[in-house]
């Protein structure tokens, strides 16, 4: 009883710690400059002497005599507490991007420098005289039906390749950063590892999986070629055909609707919302804590999450990008735990779950409902598909170079998207380096991949328990809560989707999603589009824009 007590002052304190050094990545954000009163000085001495009493503490603590669950929680708290750095490195790079040049630099360094790449090149890509961040210039290779100006966006993404990838030369930096990362994990492990751990499944399957998908992709998706400036195009036509319905301010309402409809309140949420482009901003979109929720004299303070993008204009993608954001925030204001598991899940169930509201926006249901208006089925599916097999393609990718991290990178993309992608061959260009994530933590790509396994499979086991949720459900908040989300981190995700599915997971709900589609020629795809415009209410704008 007496060392049960000791372990919730301990985890009180851990809390206090936490919540700290995620205060002090909101700051560091560049969000705000003080938070309850307090500047970034005082927050940072708080968190120094909290940490500095919480190590003190944790190294008297009798380890022989506690229980089984405060054994684990004293765990997660030594784990966790690890990966606490109070210096918002997430958010802002310490390294620079001329520093990948350097030979010798050390990996942790390489990897930092090239993050910065990120943000010093792909927030100010040069086009047509002007500049433009790298979430517009790939937003441009959706929406622009020139295929001229469509190849001069693509092509405004060379600095950024170069900083990344050189001339691919074996030493490029990617090539000495991917090396780094491939000797890092033989010691402790990768993302594709831990996916499958996460997964129940032997790492080995995790490539069998993703070829699986491709390949289903690869048939699926009929067998015209495409250039790689026109393969987002050609398959983002229900994103056009529905951008005049989703302009940028009315991104946050019809999340707030949808969210409300699915029965979690997002006003009542707290959360920060940090949306509009800053030059030195954080190259990415992401959800982080600001506080953790923990009870208070009896009573549950909730959590509070910041989501952080970059949105310069509305749409489809984007939005689907914001839904899947406050899928982390309803996860992380959903945990129901004690400190030490106030915490993310797992990469891979965190990406995956997020995506479960936001697969919806490709759901013509959810147009109707959402939009006033809707794609054609095929369409939608396309867009939305052509995504998650671009991401398992990035995660094969990745996949491959950290088990032979002397592959030509170049020439591993150019295999996989030829062949599964339909993509024309262009291996002078490293065109796949335009994911933040792919220097930031490489390997992380597999939890978009790979954790669309995982997200088909929670929806249709909610669909089957719930009913669809495309147009919203009251009770599933609170039943995906119970079931999936409250948790945090305490329950491993192989465990709570064997209990929630009651058997393995497989890639069967997935490539079922896949073959809904019907493989299509390019000449079908237009005359698809051409009903489409027939059928919406009068919108001059998208025709506009599809000519
Ligand atoms: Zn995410």
């Amino acid at each position: 009883m007496a060392d049960s007590k000791r372990v919730s002052t301990l985890e009180s304190l851990y809390a206090d710690v936490s919540d700290a050094n995620t205060i002090l990545a909101t700051i560091d954000s560049g969000l705000l400059t003080s938070y309850q009163g307090e500047d970034r000085a005082a927050w940072a001495r708080l968190y120094a002497t909290k940490r500095a009493e919480l190590a003190r503490q944790l190294e008297g603590l009798p380890t022989s005599v506690l229980s089984g669950r405060d054994t684990r929680a004293i765990a997660a708290v030594r784990r966790q507490l690890k990966a606490l750095t109070a210096d918002g490195a997430i958010v802002k790079p310490v390294g620079k991007c001329q520093d990948s040049a350097r030979k010798e630099i050390a990996y942790p360094d390489l990897k930092s420098s090239l993050v910065a790449c990120f943000v010093e090149i792909g927030n100010g890509l040069s086009f047509e005289g002007g500049k433009i961040n790298r979430v517009s210039a790939l937003d441009l290779l959706h929406t622009t039906s020139d295929p001229d100006r469509r190849k001069a966006a693509f092509l405004a993404f060379v600095p950024l390749w170069e900083a990344i990838n050189g001339n691919n030369e074996p030493d490029s930096p990617y090539r000495r950063m991917i090396a780094g990362a491939a000797a890092e994990a033989t010691k402790s492990g990768s993302e594709i590892d831990n996916a499958a751990r996460d997964a129940g499944i032997d790492p080995i399957e995790v490539e069998r999986w993703l070829v699986q998908i491709l390949d289903a992709w690869r048939v699926s998706s009929g067998d015209v070629v495409v250039e790689p400036w026109d393969l987002r195009f050609q398959a983002s036509e229900a994103d056009r055909l529905l951008a005049p319905y989703i302009p940028w301010d009315s991104l946050q309402p019809i999340t707030r609707r949808f969210y409300g409809d699915l029965g979690a309140d997002l006003a009542q949420m707290g959360t920060l919302y940090d949306l509009a482009p800053r030059p030195d901003k954080a190259a990415v979109a992401y959800t982080e804590f600001v506080t953790h929720g923990r009870l208070v004299n009896g009573a549950w303070r909730p959590t509070v999450a910041r989501v952080s993008a970059q949105y310069e204009r509305g749409g489809l993608s984007i939005l689907n990008e914001l839904i899947h954001e406050n899928g982390h925030v309803v996860n992380l204001t959903a945990i129901r735990n004690r400190p030490a598991f106030v915490d993310w899940p797992s990469d891979l169930f965190a990406e995956a779950v997020a995506d479960v509201p936001a697969w919806s926006t490709y759901e013509p249901a959810w147009q109707r409902r959402y939009l006033g208006h809707e794609a054609p089925e095929q369409l939608s599916l396309r867009a939305l598909y052509s995504a998650v097999v671009l991401d398992a393609a990035w995660s094969l990718f990745e996949l491959r170079m950290l088990r032979v991290p002397k592959t030509d990178p170049n020439a591993l993309w150019t295999e996989i998207t030829s062949h599964y992608l339909h993509v024309t061959p262009h291996p002078e260009f490293s065109w796949w380096a335009v994911r933040v994530q792919l220097a930031d933590l490489p390997g992380y790509m597999v939890n978009y991949g790979f954790g669309a396994i995982l997200t088909a499979e929670m929806r249709q086991h909610i669909a089957e328990a719930l009913g669809t949720f495309d147009t919203g459900d009251s009770r599933w908040y609170a039943w995906v809560s119970e079931h999936l989300l409250r948790y945090g981190s305490e329950r491993d995700t192989r465990t709570l989707m064997q209990d929630f599915l009651g058997r393995p997971v497989s890639p069967q709900a997935l490539l079922r999603q896949i073959h809904r589609l019907t493989p299509v020629g390019g000449e079908m795809v237009t005359t698809a589009g051409q009903e489409v415009r027939d059928q919406l209410s009068p919108a001059p704008e998208a025709s506009a824009q599809l000519r």
